[in-house]
């Protein structure tokens, strides 16, 4: 029998634990984490995702501001604005929500982003200090997933873990993490990409398996050994005639035939996804309070 692992319960006590380190931090004279969020244009994905950061920001006692502009702001006016509030004392953490439109450079825009207010981790400095195993805001669904592993004591140390995946924002940094020298590291980490020959022989292989991938379902049973650990980043919206919304989330794993296959596994929606959210909460309340782990 497979065990899910329930992103979104870790994800609510997590949040209790912000809240109560902020009402504590607030009676002891210290001012409300601030974060600010950049919105460019009215793209109904990402107005969607700052609504929920914004929503998160609320029930743990943050301040939190939107800075919208339109699709037609120049890359210029957006420096300006960045290089305020990287001056401004009261803002904690700064994100600027992505993708942005065209003709902005979305590299020119992280690193002008102040990297001790880079809360999304971005920022080349912070990805550069976490690379190296030194103090940095690490980007927040690499964090999640790192956090689930930790929270439910699956242990790293000499597992074969293999993500499917590069990018700069999960695939690579999570396969970072996981190969670190530490306790929730100290795993040997295949990285797998759209190039990788024999995919399926090397997932096989898998104590643990990331899939971050972008593909609805990509991953299926044969894929998976028996007894893995499945961690599924994929968030595809597909229609449906079951749901009052008419749509419903599907990952990149085939979940139904592979979760029986797995010791862990988790559910889309409900597990990686609302760990995102709270480990930029997380990355916010380091920056206010200046403490690293
Ligand atoms: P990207 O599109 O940036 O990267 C996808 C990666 O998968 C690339 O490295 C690509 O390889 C690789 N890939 C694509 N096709 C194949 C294939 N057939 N075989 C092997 N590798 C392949 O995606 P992201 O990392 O941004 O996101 C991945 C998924 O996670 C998406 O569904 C996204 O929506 C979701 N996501 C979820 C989050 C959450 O909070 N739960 C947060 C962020 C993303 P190559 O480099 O060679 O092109």
């Amino acid at each position: 029998m497979y065990n899910i692992i329930d992103g979104k319960r870790i994800a609510t006590i997590i949040k209790r634990e912000i809240a109560e380190e902020v009402e504590k931090n607030i009676s002891c004279g210290m001012k409300k984490p601030h974060l600010v969020t950049i919105l460019v244009g009215n793209d109904g994905a990402s107005e969607t995702y700052v609504s929920h950061k914004i929503k998160a920001c609320k029930a743990v006692g943050f301040s939190s501001s939107i800075i919208r502009f339109s699709d037609k702001v120049t890359e210029n006016e957006l420096i300006i604005k960045i290089k305020e509030i990287n001056k401004d004392k009261d803002i904690d953490g700064l994100i600027v929500q992505l993708p942005l439109a065209k003709h902005i450079s979305e590299e020119n825009i992280i690193e002008t982003i102040e990297p001790s207010k880079d809360v999304d981790g971005f920022h080349p400095i912070n990805m550069g200090r976490m690379t190296i195993g030194l103090p940095a805001y690490v980007s927040a669904t690499p964090q999640g997933i790192v956090e689930l592993l930790r929270r439910y004591k699956i242990k790293t140390s000499g597992k074969h873990c293999v993500v499917i995946g590069r990018s700069n924002i999960v695939g690579r940094p999570v396969s970072i993490l996981l190969s670190q020298k530490n306790d929730y590291g100290n795993a040997t980490v295949t990285l797998c990409h759209s190039r990788t020959k024999n995919l399926k022989e090397i997932t096989k292989k898998a104590d643990i398996l990331i899939a971050a991938i972008g593909q609805k379902e990509f991953v299926t049973e044969d894929m998976v050994k028996k007894d893995a650990v499945v961690i599924d980043v994929g968030i595809h919206r597909v229609k449906s005639k079951k749901t009052k919304s008419g749509w419903k989330l599907k990952g990149d794993v085939k979940f139904d035939e592979v979760a029986p296959k797995c010791k862990y596994i988790t559910p889309v929606p409900g597990g990686v996804g609302p760990m995102t959210i709270v480990s930029l909460l997380t990355n916010t309340l380091k920056s206010a309070t200046n403490k690293f782990d």
